[in-house]
């Protein structure tokens, strides 16, 4: 069990180097401990795979979920100008009328002539070139090719009973306003918060994860009085640059990316990207808008309905203006594993490690019995059960415990928690932390203590 520390490692290969890799070299990787460790499969694979489209196994769902409570935590549990809701994933179209997106929400889309493969024309590197075939001047005129899937409500398929299948969340915050703010009693500044699946006809999904045509996001609309826009906006990009470092992504690895006039969607008035630095380069992993008055407005006019807010002290009456904090997070896991995934040589052999936040590993803890000796397992089970309430916890009986710290190493487990011959006389565990893999030996009466103490933070 005694195993060397990493302050004695070499070769180790830390997220911040991920410059001086070769290229695509870490996300293969972690693509690949993605399949094999039950993260992330491709979906539909025994019928040759659904392009870009992935489902998430029992540890990949255990991480998201994760991802996504300590999202809802920091955005709503902790706030108390923060509610939430969980809206409708099918829309009439009359929404998506409302909120431009029937109009403006496309993107440019070109075919090569030559080898009839598809582009978005803002992501070619040369407007002229097919990246596909390396063809030059075969790329057709672009058209605005609208991302929103569409279909039918009900038996009968025709013009009236279309319904479309969201884009964003954020709509179902914006029609809900005046429902919500009544119930809650509530007064901007205030937020309404919401997670779900969102849908996207994407032109080229792809790199994994980072794009797919069905994901999720993690938004927030901060309804705010007007003048004080711009400084809840510089309020939240920040924010929110903070809760990926707070949560173990390395500073280096983010940034604000400003965005210029015409990059803007078509309700912003100033947006911010937290970008992380993927294998491929700088990208977006979330999006922090100023979305003024438009969507209130805009439905205003369209329902018929009053979305304002009157301050019953001051006799005000006023629109109030947007600031959304809008990530996804099937994305944010993505860029989690990729900054976690480390390689480092221990002994002679390559050990990998996901360096997860506690709160974002799939398991807080393993028990592993050292030997399939029923009596040690049948211990092994009572460890469990007074850990299974307090966190995730895997029981894993098979392989040599070498074997089994690599395996929870890879899912990134931050703690294990051995049981031997010796537990059965003295009634104690070894505990080994996956980082330093330093161990310690304490009463099974004081683990969940010892535990609380260093998964609390
Ligand atoms: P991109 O420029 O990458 O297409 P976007 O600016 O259209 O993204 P937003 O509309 O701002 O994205 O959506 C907010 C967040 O939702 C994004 O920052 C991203 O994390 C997530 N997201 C958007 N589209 C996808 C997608 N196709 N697959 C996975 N996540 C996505």
């Amino acid at each position: 069990m005694v195993e060397t520390a990493p302050s004695a490692a070499t070769g180790d290969t830390p997220a911040g180097d991920l410059a001086a890799e070769q290229n695509g070299e870490r996300l293969d990787a972690v693509v690949n401990l993605c399949k094999r460790r039950g993260f992330v499969f491709q979906s539909a694979e025994i019928y040759g795979g659904f392009r870009s489209t992935y489902d998430y196994g029992p540890v990949g769902a255990l991480m998201l979920r994760n991802v996504k409570e300590a999202w809802w935590r920091a955005m709503v549990q902790l706030r108390p100008d923060v509610v939430g809701i969980d809206a409708a994933i099918l829309s009439p179209p009359a929404v998506w009328e409302a909120s431009g997106h029937l109009e403006s929400f496309t993107d440019p889309l070109v075919v090569c002539r030559e080898c009839g493969r598809r582009h978005r024309e803002d992501q070619l590197e040369d407007s002229e070139l097919c990246p596909e075939c390396g063809s030059r001047g075969t790329l057709g005129e672009p058209r605005q090719f609208n991302l929103m899937f569409r279909t039918h409500a009900g038996p009968v398929v025709e013009t009236g009973a279309e319904v479309y299948l969201r884009p964003e969340t954020a709509q179902g915050m914006f029609v809900n306003f005046a429902n919500v703010q009544r119930a809650c009693r509530l007064r901007p500044p205030f937020g309404v918060a919401q997670i779900g699946k969102s849908f996207r006809n994407e032109i080229t999904p792809g790199n994994f994860i980072f794009r797919t045509r069905e994901f999720e996001q993690m938004e927030l609309e901060f309804f705010v009085p007007p003048a004080e826009a711009s400084g809840w906006f510089e309020y939240w990009c920040a924010e929110r640059l903070g809760w990926y470092v707070g949560l173990g992504i390395p500073e280096d690895l983010l940034r604000l990316r400003p965005h210029g006039p015409d990059e803007r969607s078509h309700y912003s008035d100033a947006t911010s990207d937290v970008e992380f630095r993927y294998p491929w380069g700088w990208g977006e992993l979330e999006g922090v808008a100023n979305r003024t008055d438009y969507d209130l407005r805009r439905h205003a006019e369209h329902s018929g309905e009053k979305l304002e807010y009157f301050d019953a002290a001051t006799g005000e009456r006023y629109v109030p203006h947007v600031i959304e904090p809008a990530a996804g997070a099937t994305r944010a896991m993505m860029a989690f594993l990729l900054a976690a995934y480390h390689t480092e040589e221990v002994r002679g052999e390559t050990r990998t490690v996901l360096r997860l936040h506690h709160r974002l590993a799939p398991y807080q803890a393993a028990v592993l019995p050292l030997s399939r000796k029923e009596h040690l397992i049948e211990r092994a089970r009572q460890v469990l059960g007074t850990l299974a309430p307090h966190w995730m916890v895997d029981f894993d009986v098979t392989q040599s415990i070498g074997r089994r710290y690599r395996r929870q190493d890879e899912l990134g487990t931050p703690y294990c928690v051995t049981v031997d011959f010796e537990t059965l006389e003295d009634g104690a565990v070894t505990v080994r932390d996956r980082d330093s893999m330093a161990q310690d030996r304490l009463a099974i009466d004081d683990l969940v203590g010892y535990l609380h103490e260093r998964l609390a933070r």
